[in-house]
């Protein structure tokens, strides 16, 4: 837990967010500013800063296999979908607690930006 850490509040529930998923490792909500009709967030409840300071191989296939089997709960396991972990500046990375981005429900592009 990071004081100044907005994915930590969410995991305290400091600020009020519905999650679509939560066991004793990962939650799942949705983004807020979402980029397609399903737009999820997978989050360690371990403050992780970036992938560069991922190093438990259990988390990763974690945050990964539940993204999947969220595809499957949000309609889109067989439309298809995509997964990104942005890390530091050129990655795109805003807030510095990981996160799998669950992107899908339309034909998405070659790169998001
Ligand atoms: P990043 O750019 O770090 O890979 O992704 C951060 C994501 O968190 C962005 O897609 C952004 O829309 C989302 N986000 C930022 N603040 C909030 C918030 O307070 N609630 C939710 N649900 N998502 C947020
Ligand atoms: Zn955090």
């Amino acid at each position: 837990m990071r004081e100044d850490c907005l994915f930590c509040k969410i995991i305290n529930q400091q600020i009020p967010t519905k999650l679509i998923y939560e066991d004793e490792t990962v939650i799942a909500f949705n983004d807020i500013n979402p980029q397609a009709p399903v737009h999820a967030l997978i989050v360690p409840r371990e403050h992780i800063d970036t992938i560069n300071n991922l190093e438990n191989e259990n988390l990763a296939g974690h945050m990964i296999l539940t993204a999947k089997r969220l595809s499957g709960v949000l309609g889109i396991q067989q439309s298809g979908y995509r997964l990104i972990m942005n890390c530091n500046e050129d990655g795109g990375q805003t807030v510095f607690h990981i996160h799998l981005h669950l992107l899908g429900g339309k034909q998405l592009g070659e790169l998001v930006q």
